[in-house]
């Protein structure tokens, strides 16, 4: 069993506020939120980061851009857009160990890097 704070949250050993959940994605508010609205979308696979991926997450992860598509509606923000962001190791920022998509939107989000 992962000593994992998103594997936890997945457990129900930490609570949040769970937005979605299938049996093999969840998808949590962040504690955190960087824009009105700001959701964790996590495989329940504990894949520390992008670059543990397998060749056989990949239909798994094409799964969550679809998933992220439809909280995006469900939060009413799919006229005005929304942004995704991986961090991924220490120079991408990455601060938990288990791989997570931020989806943000809510506001106009500046700081754009690329
Ligand atoms: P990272 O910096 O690794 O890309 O993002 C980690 C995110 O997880 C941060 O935005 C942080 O606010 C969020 N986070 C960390 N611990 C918890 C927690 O216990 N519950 C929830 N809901 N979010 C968390
Ligand atoms: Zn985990």
């Amino acid at each position: 069993m992962e000593d994992c704070i998103f594997c936890k949250i997945i457990r129900r050993e930490v609570p949040s506020n769970i937005v979605y959940e299938d049996e093999e994605i969840i998808a949590f508010k962040d504690i955190q939120p960087a824009a009105p609205i700001h959701i964790l979308v996590i495989p329940k696979k504990h894949i520390p980061s992008l670059v543990q991926l397998e060749k056989e997450d990949e239909i798994l992860i094409g799964k969550i851009y679809t998933i992220i598509n439809k909280i995006a509606e469900e939060q009413g923000v799919l006229d005005k857009g929304y942004r995704v962001i991986v961090n991924c190791g220490q120079d991408g920022g990455q601060e938990v160990g288990h791989l997570h998509f931020h989806l943000l939107a809510g506001k106009r989000l500046g700081e754009k890097i690329v």
